[in-house]
């Protein structure tokens, strides 16, 4: 086999996901003579999670998400996971606006549509819930503008499509947000990625990062398998690991300590679509349900209007599944592979805790179409088989990791993980997800960057200017920052379109 030796470069970043693609645009304003060079293994840029099929393209900022708030046990509703979900999407507006303004990306509503964010129940229990949440949200500035009805008649307007044929006694409530947002994340991926191969980042495509070695002067040495096989070697003083499912396996061969006693765990998704204009054209939401008990969260059922090519399409699901890869063009061994003596114990005692949930995902594997569609039934009871296709989603691989709660706990977030001295870090978890790179590319800078923070907070308050405030506290800000990034990603108005023919 042979070998390529190449020169050094500041910073490689693995993966062109959504998450490269965020660093690399933040570290191109931030730096711009800094080299970056990007190593990705498949054909194109945003092909995996954050391809438009692979995710639902919720923004998400917790006007919707059931999951985001829970009850306590004294019956009061605990709404600090959305505040701080809310505040996080913030951040991404910003962005976005700021690299339009700059002219950077064009075309915002190749990305970016605006859709009602609307929550649903059936049940007393559940509206009981509803309501308190929405009284609970409503009165915060994050919240501003939602609305909440049990009436029927109402409801019949909003969401007609789910109303249709529903037994009149069925008690059932929702909450509506217009200023909701679906997100092509695919989309958003490329076009960044355009971007900083005009600013002169070096993509590389169908190059496989195989090993990530530290040198003995601290910078780090990747072998590189490129598209005729032979293995490339590249330096940096700093390495992102943005390979999403493929990142554990990366931040295991990088050796650092702080990569130890971590597992991960894949739940695969996968959604029903429907391009049939007439049904497409009675829906015009995103519509978060509530998750069955023993489900895990991010298997919350919803049923969204998309924008997808400048057409409109249904997608109701996810049903998550199981598979052992770790990435949707990944190997039947990534599971066992990613189990090493540091993390045995905790990867034994996540799989004795989580029997149920393993359970859970094995039953929803094994559902048929016809199951499947009996479930979208509880949000239009008028779905027939026929009209909807399966498509597979991406794999989320969730965090396994030793905390005071115990060993081998499941987490539901996302992690940074990064060496002390902040020469390399990775991107571990799946959720929020991508509505939420802004943020946490900043965490990646805070982490691995701080001798530099103090000279790049006045570029970072330009291009985000709420960075390092909370806007809920702040709302007249809160209403700057909304109508401008309103106005400059198109999301005031609603632009027709045409609905999806395959
Ligand atoms: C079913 C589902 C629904 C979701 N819904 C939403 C949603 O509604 N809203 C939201 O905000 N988020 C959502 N998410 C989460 C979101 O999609 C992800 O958080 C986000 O796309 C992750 O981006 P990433 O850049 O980390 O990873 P990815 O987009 O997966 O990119 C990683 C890249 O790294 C490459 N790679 C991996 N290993 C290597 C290697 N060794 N060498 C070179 N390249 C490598 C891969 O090929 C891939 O292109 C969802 C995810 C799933 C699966």
């Amino acid at each position: 086999m042979s070998s390529i030796q190449t020169k050094q470069t500041d910073v490689i970043l693995i993966g062109a996901g959504i998450m490269s693609a965020t660093l690399g645009s933040l570290l191109k304003e931030l730096v711009p003579d800094w080299d970056i060079k990007v190593f990705e293994k498949l054909e194109s840029a945003g092909e995996e999670s954050s391809n438009e099929w692979n995710n639902a393209g919720t923004g998400h900022a917790a006007l919707c998400e059931l999951n985001y708030t829970t009850e306590k046990a004294d019956g009061t509703v605990d709404i600090s996971k959305a505040i701080q979900i809310n505040e996080q999407f913030q951040l991404s507006m910003q962005f976005w606006s700021y690299l339009v303004e700059s002219k950077l990306i064009q075309n915002p509503q190749d990305f970016i549509m605006p859709i009602p964010h609307m929550s649903m129940v059936l049940g007393d229990q559940n509206v009981k819930f509803l309501k308190k949440r929405f009284d609970a949200l409503s009165n915060n500035p994050l919240f501003a503008g939602m609305e909440y009805s049990d009436n029927p008649a109402k409801l019949a307007e909003w969401i007609p499509l789910i109303l249709k044929d529903r037994p009149a006694n069925e008690p059932i409530a929702a909450t509506k947000i217009d200023s909701g947002t679906d997100v092509n994340f695919g989309a958003l991926t490329r076009m960044l990625f355009d971007h900083l191969k005009s600013k002169k980042v070096e993509i590389n495509y169908n190059h496989s990062v195989n090993k990530v070695k530290r040198t003995n002067d601290g910078q780090w040495e990747l072998k590189v398998r490129n598209a005729s096989g032979i293995v490339e070697t590249h330096r940096a003083k700093f390495v992102f690991v943005g390979g999403g499912g493929g990142s554990l396996h990366l931040l295991q061969k990088s050796g650092i300590p702080e990569g130890k006693h971590i597992g991960g765990f894949p739940v695969s998704g996968l959604f029903m679509v429907c391009n049939k204009p007439e049904i497409v054209e009675q829906h015009h939401a995103k519509v978060y349900g509530k998750a069955k008990v023993g489900a895990p969260p991010m298997s919350v059922p919803h049923l969204d209007t998309r924008f997808i090519d400048n057409k409109k399409s249904l997608l109701f699901g996810p049903f998550a599944g199981f598979s052992p890869k770790f990435l949707k063009n990944g190997s039947m061994f990534d599971l066992i592979t990613s189990v090493k003596p540091d993390n045995l114990v905790t990867m034994l005692s996540a799989g004795a805790k989580n029997m149920s949930l393993t359970k859970y995902l094995i039953e929803q594997v094994m559902l048929s179409k016809e199951k499947r569609v009996e479930e979208l039934r509880e949000f239009i009871p008028t779905a027939k088989v026929e009209d909807w296709d399966l498509v597979v989603a991406g794999q989320r691989v969730q965090v396994i990791k030793d905390t005071p709660a115990g060993k081998g706990t499941l987490q539901f977030g996302t992690e940074v993980i990064s060496a002390a001295d902040g020469s390399i870090a990775a991107l571990l978890g799946a959720s929020p997800g991508a509505s939420t790179a802004v943020h946490v590319m900043l965490e990646v800078l805070n982490k691995c960057f701080p001798q530099h923070m103090k000279a790049w907070e006045p570029k970072i308050k330009e291009m985000i200017p709420s960075y390092g405030k909370s806007l809920m506290e702040n709302p007249e800000l809160l209403k700057e920052i909304h109508a401008s990034t309103a106005q400059t990603l198109g999301l005031s108005q609603n632009q027709p379109l045409e609905v999806a023919q395959h």
